[in-house]
């Protein structure tokens, strides 16, 4: 079953709340993926909680370390860069158990969440989905890019509660701290990248809780660098890149949203419409 089910991220909009204005993620960047991407200043480190939940999930032998396998996954992106901290760990513990609508997650705080129910305006294929808010800024390398300023990872624990695992087999279960890796991904701004071997790729293999050296560049790249960079397959950069424009205005507040999903369908939604289904 499990080998049968590729899991594409796609690119969706939030619907409209209050003052944000949604996302229109734009044309293609250079990887072909309707993506703007994302940056934080990242200062001593982003505190990014888990929730209480996730305790029980745990056994003795999940910890190395001391970390359980979702600081792990943090860990993991910590060490990407040297001498830098993206993440806080060990994680502070969030008490939230549940939200009606995505608005109501951009609070005091920043998260990994389970989801017990899930939200009209997502699918219910989705396994993930990292939400973010950040105000449309231009720079000379990078173009333009969104400033970010609060995100969250939510687990849709209603449609694959009995799926997800700490411990996966080969042929049952997803992966959390996989799952995980992947999404901190998006949380610290990065798109979908379906060209090379990457923890970005759109779709979900088997666990895979380590970045690729790819993944590492191109972090590297933006953070350090301040560019976005394309790698051959031999793992050379052959190109920096500023991103495409799109329609974004300059210091808007905007917010989007990326599924993580399980059909194996890719749906694009700018706007709430959907745009392209492949
Ligand atoms: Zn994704």
């Amino acid at each position: 079953m499990k080998s049968l089910i590729i899991l594409i991220g796609i690119f969706f909009i939030s619907a409209c709340k209050q003052e944000t204005q949604t996302v229109n993620l734009g044309p293609a960047n250079i990887n072909g993926n309707s993506c703007t991407i994302g940056k934080w200043t990242i200062g001593s480190g982003l505190n990014l909680k888990m929730s209480s939940e996730f305790q029980s999930d745990f056994t003795s032998g999940d910890f190395i370390n001391g970390l359980n396998p979702l600081e792990q996954a943090a860990k993991e992106w910590n060490q990407a860069i040297s001498g830098n901290t993206f993440f806080q760990i060990p994680f502070s513990n969030t008490s939230v158990t549940s939200y009606n609508g995505l608005s109501e997650f951009r609070d005091h705080e920043m998260g990994i969440y389970k989801s017990h129910q899930w939200f009209n305006n997502v699918s219910s294929n989705a396994l993930a989905i990292t939400q973010f808010y950040g105000y449309v800024r231009s720079d000379n390398q990078l173009g333009q890019y969104i400033d970010l300023i609060h995100a969250d990872i939510i687990f849709n624990y209603r449609d694959f509660g009995s799926e997800f695992s700490m411990q996966p087999t080969a042929f049952f279960g997803y992966d959390v701290p996989t799952i995980l890796v992947h999404e901190m991904g998006h949380f610290l701004g990065l798109c979908h990248d379906s060209t090379h071997t990457s923890i970005m790729r759109p779709y979900y293999i088997t666990t895979q809780r380590t970045l690729f050296n790819y993944d590492k560049t191109k972090i590297t790249d933006l953070y350090v660098n301040n560019r976005i960079s394309s790698m051959n397959k031999s793992g050379s950069v052959i190109s920096a890149s500023i991103s495409t424009k799109s329609n974004l205005k300059e210091g808007e507040l905007v917010s989007g949203t990326i599924e993580y999903k399980s059909n194996g369908k890719c749906h694009h939604i700018i706007n709430g419409k959907q745009v392209y289904v492949h």
